[in-house]
């Protein structure tokens, strides 16, 4: 393993973390993430990126900048392969083939939310909006939707490419593209055997947990998803991990295990929170600590409020599929969990 150098993982520039393999951090519209990993692989035949940024010119040109160090420019990059449909992973792909030419490929599960992300018409938290109102925090959703910065349908044009799970030639090396659900319905992760390495996207994140189901097309139960996804990549032998945000680190199932017995923790906290009364997913958040810093529901921004209510809600949905608490809308379309007492 190559060490990373000791500073921020966000400053710019290419940062070599295996043979043939540098990561770039590029900078996102919204701060709170700090930056997002672009992976470069060499090839004699030109660049792959895993992952592509968020379109806008402040990270094509931290990209062009960065590539220029490796001796490369942006015309060089042939294909990318992106984890998942969000925008600070796709949209940047998507404004290099306008330019450039270059492939895009996406995991086939994706469509459907790239088809509602690229309906202007449509907040792009629209979905979300729907189910914060059924935890019983509509007002969230009417505050939120104020501060919408949509990109124009442009940005969420297909790619050339709807990627199945298998292998894939990038250069003289073998990816195999596995479905990971979860984060988003039709996430992928791409994994070098040979080269010992997870490219993990959102799926595993080195610092915080991935949010789950946060996109246009959800699922009823993306957190059973995740976790299910977590266990089929800790079923596989160890790689170091490759992040879309944050520093490679020597081990995928060190991170796993910990996401792992995370969300074994919150649901057991959960199920003990509804005992007996009629709660809502929001009023449940209410009752649990948040982040490192343990803060409380109210002590976050509204946007990390509406995460914070709907990751509840996800556990939830989890511990009533489980038939471990009963669940049913009331008459304002407000989702009711509770135990027998
Ligand atoms: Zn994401």
């Amino acid at each position: 393993m190559i060490a990373e150098p000791e500073r921020p993982w966000d400053e710019p520039g290419a940062v070599a973390v295996a043979p043939g393999v540098h990561r770039i951090p590029l900078p996102l519209h919204d701060e709170s993430l700090h930056a997002v990993n672009v992976y470069v692989l060499e090839g004699e035949d030109g660049l792959t990126l895993i992952d592509s940024g968020e379109a806008g010119t402040a990270s094509a040109s931290a990209l062009a900048a960065a590539l220029r160090q490796l001796g490369h420019g942006l015309e060089d990059v042939r294909d990318v392969l992106v984890t998942h449909v969000h925008r600070d992973h796709y949209t940047l792909a998507v404004a290099l083939r306008q330019e450039f030419g270059t492939a895009v490929h996406l995991g086939r599960s994706e469509e459907a939310s790239l088809r509602l992300s690229a309906d202007a018409t449509r907040h792009s938290l629209a979905t979300q909006f729907a189910m914060i109102a059924e935890c019983g925090a509509a007002d969230l959703a009417v505050e939120i939707a104020r501060d919408d910065e949509p990109l124009p349908a442009s940005a969420w044009e297909d790619p050339d490419v709807w990627l199945d799970e298998g292998q894939l030639k990038v250069g003289a090396r073998l990816l195999d593209a596995i479905a990971t659900p979860g984060h988003t319905r039709g996430h992928l992760v791409f994994r070098d055997e040979a080269g010992g390495l997870l490219f993990a996207g959102d799926h595993v994140l080195p610092h915080i947990t991935p949010s789950v189901g946060l996109e246009p097309a959800s699922v009823s139960l993306p957190l059973r998803d995740y976790i299910h996804s977590l266990r089929l990549v800790r079923a596989l032998p160890d790689t170091q991990l490759l992040p879309a945000h944050g520093q490679v680190s020597p081990s995928v199932h060190d991170r796993v295990d910990d996401l792992l017995r995370h969300h074994e923790a919150r649901l057991e906290a959960i199920a003990r929170l509804v005992h007996g009364e009629h709660s809502t997913a929001h009023d449940v958040a209410t009752r649990l600590t948040w982040t490192r810093r343990k803060s409380n529901l109210d002590q976050l921004s509204r946007f990390n409020r509406m995460l914070a209510t709907l990751e509840t809600k996800a556990h939830l949905d989890v511990l009533a599929a489980q038939g471990l608490l009963h669940t049913q809308l009331d008459h304002d379309r407000v989702r009711l969990y509770w135990t027998e007492p």
